[in-house]
């Protein structure tokens, strides 16, 4: 149900109607809150972990989307509308149709977007022929019309250095295309680099050793310590240092993965992290997380106003957003605060668990999933997550999308 305009106040305002939105909203439903209200401008909802499949012309972007309206939780309105900014004094927000809304809590998250003017040049090669992206709905099948028009040349792939959703799933693209290329028998006539920001190709030992022998099976030259500085689409050439020299790589194919950055009206309104977030693990969340909500990692209350929470991409806590890690976080925010509300503490507790699932061929993944610690946090008792497999694979292509409508979208 779509609201009219008009100034109103609710229990619990969400802003964002993505996957953390939407599943948190659910499961304060089912805790009993009564009046809800989630704002998100978009009349479609995207299940993103697909967009990589999307790009290795595995799946397509109709396969990954639903109408909003039938993702939204029973008996929560939906207000199809953007915030443009947040009073936490007030307790209101103001959406773009000026209208303003009251609330008792308000959860933040509305995710979080490519920064495309941090690497000058990017956008310009997103919109040339020679580079895509997974990080956008627009540019996945880009990316597979590239990779499928590839037959000799150099592609290079990089891993953002600072926070975006899931930084290392660009590996999960990297060994699908380097996959489809041997079986067209072309490889051998592609030079391909990834490029990462972390010390070694994961930045986990344990998943490194796992993917060294597909990095050697394919070839791949990898650029450890790698920062992207700029993009010359024109010239085809992509300028970044590499333990820190500068090195000026040629590219025929680019898949580059953006840094992204939190919407703006979260630090405006004095709610977003200012510096680097704690914690720069490995694998995970070093760089800038400057402006992403600055709630407290465990609890995932704000630090300094106890009415407003955050989960999701757009918040800093101290590990890889992703949507593995999206399930943990609404249990635990819900739980805070419902106990808030009946005047306890938040005691619930967020580890930083989190998950990227990598693809190393067609039909086999691995699903390492760790902690705020860089250590390993398998969920699955007895399986082996990190030795690649069909049942692995299907999983994350079949069983996974499957479970995100119907079971976690529900709150669940
Ligand atoms: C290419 C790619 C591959 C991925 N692969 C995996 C994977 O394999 N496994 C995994 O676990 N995770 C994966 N992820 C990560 C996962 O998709 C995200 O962590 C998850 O979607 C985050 O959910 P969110 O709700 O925080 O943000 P989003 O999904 O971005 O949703 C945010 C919502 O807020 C809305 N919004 C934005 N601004 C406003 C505003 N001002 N007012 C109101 N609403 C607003 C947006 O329209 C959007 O609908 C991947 C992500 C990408 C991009």
């Amino acid at each position: 149900m779509t609201l009219a305009p008009s100034d109103h106040t609710t229990d619990v305002l969400v802003i964002g109607g993505g996957n953390a939105g939407i599943s948190l909203a659910a499961r304060l439903r089912r805790k009993g809150i009564t009046d809800i209200a989630i704002v998100e401008p978009k009349s479609t909802h995207h299940y993103r972990p697909m967009l990589s499949y999307v790009g290795a012309g595995l799946k397509t972007t109709r396969e990954m989307s639903r109408a909003q309206h039938r993702v939204m939780p029973r008996g929560v309105r939906w207000i199809q509308d953007r915030v443009d900014g947040l009073d936490p004094a007030a307790r209101s927000a103001t959406l773009s149709s000026g209208e303003r809304i009251g609330y008792r809590d308000v959860v933040i998250c509305p995710g979080s977007t490519p920064d495309w003017e941090r690497v000058p040049g990017s956008a310009e090669a997103m919109a040339g022929p020679h580079a895509s992206t997974n990080y956008t709905v627009e540019l996945a099948p880009k990316t597979w019309q590239l990779i499928r028009g590839l037959r000799r040349g150099r592609a290079l792939f990089t891993i953002p250095d600072g926070p975006a959703p899931t930084p290392q799933i660009g590996q999960k693209i990297l060994y699908l295309a380097c996959d489809y290329w041997q079986r067209q028998g072309v490889l051998e006539d592609i030079e391909v680099t990834l490029l990462t920001p972390t010390a070694t190709v994961f930045g986990q030992p344990d998943v490194d050793r796992r993917l060294q022998p597909w990095i050697e099976r394919y070839g791949i030259t990898v650029l450890t310590n790698a920062h992207v500085q700029s993009i010359d689409a024109d010239a085809r050439r992509l300028r970044s240092t590499v333990n820190g020299a500068a090195r000026d790589l040629p590219f025929d194919l680019l898949h580059h993965s953006p840094v992204h950055r939190a919407p703006a009206w979260i630090a405006d309104a004095g709610l977003g992290i200012e510096g680097a977030a704690p914690g720069t693990v490995g694998s995970g969340p070093g760089g800038d997380w400057t402006g992403y909500a600055d709630v407290d990692p465990e609890t995932l209350r704000h630090r300094r106003v106890p009415t407003a929470w955050a989960c999701g991409d757009a918040a800093a806590l101290g590990t890889t957003p992703s949507g593995g890690g999206l399930r943990h976080q609404t249990k635990i925010l819900a739980t805070n605060l419902m106990a808030t509300r009946d005047g306890r503490e938040p005691t619930a507790r967020y580890d930083g668990y989190t998950v990227t699932p990598v693809t190393v061929r067609r039909g086999q993944a691995i699903f390492p999933e760790y902690d705020r610690d860089n250590e390993l946090a398998p969920s699955i008792p007895r399986v082996p997550l990190l030795a690649p497999s069909r049942a692995l694979w299907f999983f994350d292509l079949e069983v996974l999308p499957r479970d995100y409508w119907n079971v976690i979208l529900r709150g669940f």
